[in-house]
């Protein structure tokens, strides 16, 4: 068994100080430091820095050079075990709107990871399918030429790996597909790229959809007389909402307005594309030609293309931009995607039963250690 000392312990409505975690693959207890004889135990020290529970990262195409469209298994093992280094545990390998072939290939690459039964970094959740099901005047970086009309059995057929989808309501054949899709399975439905007006956002809502892509970007905007999806997206309970809290694609000064109005169902993304972690330069996304300046990844036309976000840069601009307690900011990053993905009896937080999924980080999000299933697979200038 396995215990981490001298640790501020974040749980999802305080931080505990002078406590130790005990855990094994399971987060056995929670218990008051003074307790614990050191000798009974594997002990790591936290050195006074935070013990959080392991992000979530429901929306990544690519890391390292790497893209989940490529249909590399390799590609995959490469990303999972780059985003782990910035307290990543588990995620949702994202494809884009490639031809449904590719859209394939990269399912069963991700499906083969997923259940090699070994060890390859973050643990897969199962897919982020974002598109084909999309509205092509609100297809941001995606590929027109491969826009399909929306297609339930299309995601039935591969419900075993894929584990949300986005789709506009708007389009023909959604409605009955988003219908049939929540009725069906438990993938989680979720908005974007969508030109659809507050009635149809609504509409959409109403037959099944429970989540929304990157809340702000590729849909219609918020205008007092003319809501949109940004405004069905912030005035439904029942809708949880992706951010990606780069300062690039939202302005920060917003970011605790959204999380005010959305509280636990507001879930930190990346969006990162393969040029994440890499220089500055020309990439590709979805087969389309990209540029990486900074934070920022544009296409030719001017058209943002996704980002080089880490989920840990995100947690952290989120904590500086708004009023939150640190413990709220962590939990937009963990217990809420697990939440929105149906996973949070397993993995978000650090209650006793869950996974022991925890990284070990100071304020500003500089991760010193990650665990994932009570193994430690990073630690920050160490070679394991
Ligand atoms: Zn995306």
């Amino acid at each position: 068994m396995k215990c981490i000392v001298n640790g501020k312990i974040v749980l999802p409505n305080q931080v505990l100080e002078d406590y130790a975690i005990i855990f094994d693959q399971k987060i056995q207890s929670i218990v008051p430091a003074k307790e614990i004889d050191n000798a009974d135990y594997e002990i790591i020290d936290a050195k006074g820095k935070f013990v959080a529970p392991g992000l979530v990262d429901m929306h990544i195409h690519g890391y390292l050079g790497k893209d989940v469209s490529d249909g590399d298994e390799e590609g995959i093992r490469v990303m999972a075990a780059g985003i782990i280094q910035n307290g990543v545990t588990s995620w949702c390998p994202t494809t884009m709107t490639v031809s449904k072939q590719e859209i394939e290939a990269a399912f069963d690459s991700v499906r083969n990871v997923k259940n090699c039964g070994e060890y390859y970094g973050a643990r897969i959740l199962g897919v982020n399918s974002e598109g084909p099901f999309i509205n092509p005047a609100k297809k941001g970086a995606q590929a027109e030429e491969h826009i399909l009309r929306p297609d339930a059995d299309f995601i039935i057929k591969h419900k075993d790996i894929v584990k949300l989808f986005t789709v506009a309501p708007e389009v023909d054949g959604a409605v009955e597909c988003i219908e049939k899709v929540s009725q069906d399975t438990d993938v989680l439905v979720s908005m974007g790229h969508t030109n659809a007006g507050f009635d149809e956002a609504n509409a959409g809502i109403k037959k099944g959809v429970r989540h929304i892509t990157h809340l702000f970007n590729a849909m219609t905007a918020l205008s007092h007389r003319s809501p949109g999806v940004v405004g069905a997206a912030l005035a439904s309970n029942d809708v949880s909402v992706e951010l990606i809290a780069d300062t690039f694609h939202v302005n920060q000064g917003l970011f605790g307005l959204i999380a005010k109005i959305k509280g636990s169902k507001l879930c930190l993304i990346t969006d990162c594309i393969r040029a994440g972690g890499m220089p500055d330069g020309d990439y590709t996304l979805g087969g389309q030609p990209v540029h990486k300046e900074g934070i920022q990844c544009l296409m030719e036309d001017g058209t943002i293309a996704g980002s080089v976000l880490n989920l840990n840069q995100a947690v952290r601009n989120l904590y500086r931009n708004s009023a939150l307690e640190f413990y709220e900011a962590i939990a937009c990053a963990s217990l809420n995607p697990a939440k929105a993905l149906g996973s949070d009896k397993e993995i978000g937080s650090l209650e006793v039963d869950k996974r022991a999924d925890m990284i070990i980080t100071d304020e500003s999000m500089d991760i010193e250690m990650t665990i994932l299933d009570g193994e430690i697979r990073y630690s920050k200038g160490e070679v394991l």
